[in-house]
């Protein structure tokens, strides 16, 4: 594991990377000293310096599941929905689930509740794919958009796992009560849940309702309105 500046962190994988980042970094000690410098504005390390690139990490872990074919979903499925966004995201939105939208373009929240969601981020300054990666707790659509089962959700959080390790955002948003509950844990309320900040795997958890909702309920748009300037104000400091 190497950390840059920036605190953001690169795994290398095989032997070759390591040997190839340590003969890297005994060069730069000689010529510099101890501190190292590395440029690191840009996402993507290029290849040729002998990083990995967080997008080849993400987008190979995504090739390795993107079958899976661990719960009855897969079944069901027309497309698996990895999630997407900047890899090197520092907020990371997690729904429920893929609708059908989502389910046949293969992208999250892309409906109804995804064009509301755009308009909130846009409200705080922010787009889509810029500094913001968008999953679900389950990457396939529950039928009749169902809740996910207790098994479903079981097989389907290790990847959530593993994308949070990959991305390491500075804040995780969990949208709606299934996100909340199942990355909480607990069988709270949305209205319990709120304005609270919590930790998942060490991380910043904040949970506040599905746009879905607020679709169906117009009303719950001042308190999202109050969690989404929190996270703004969150990732600014
Ligand atoms: N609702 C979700 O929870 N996720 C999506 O991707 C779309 C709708």
């Amino acid at each position: 594991m190497v950390k840059l500046n920036g605190g953001k962190k690169k795994i290398l994988h095989s032997h070759m990377e390591i040997n190839e980042a340590k003969k890297y970094l005994r060069q730069h000690i000689e010529l510099f000293g101890n501190e190292i410098y590395a440029p690191i504005n840009d996402n993507c390390i290029k290849k040729s310096d002998n990083f990995i690139s967080f997008h080849e990490n993400l987008n190979s872990f995504r090739a390795s599941i993107e079958n899976c074919e661990n719960c009855n979903l897969s079944i069901t499925r027309n497309k698996f929905v990895f999630g997407s966004g900047d890899p090197d995201a520092d907020l990371m939105l997690v729904g429920e689930g893929p609708g059908a939208e989502e389910d046949s373009q293969g992208e999250p929240f892309v409906g109804m509740a995804g064009i509301l969601l755009d308009k909130i981020l846009k409200a705080i300054g922010h787009i889509r794919g810029n500094n913001i990666f968008i999953t679900n707790i389950v990457k396939c659509r529950p039928p009749e958009n169902r809740n996910p089962l207790q098994s479903e959700v079981e097989q389907c959080i290790p990847y959530l796992v593993k994308q949070i390790n990959l991305i390491e955002p500075k804040i995780i948003v969990a949208l709606g009560k299934v996100a909340g509950q199942t990355l909480l844990k607990e069988k709270m309320l949305i209205k319990e849940m709120r304005k609270k900040t919590y930790k998942y795997n060490s991380i910043p958890l904040i949970i506040t309702y599905h746009p879905a909702a607020l679709l169906r309920n117009p009303s719950l748009k001042k308190d999202v309105w109050e969690d989404f300037q929190y996270i703004r104000d969150f990732l600014k400091s």
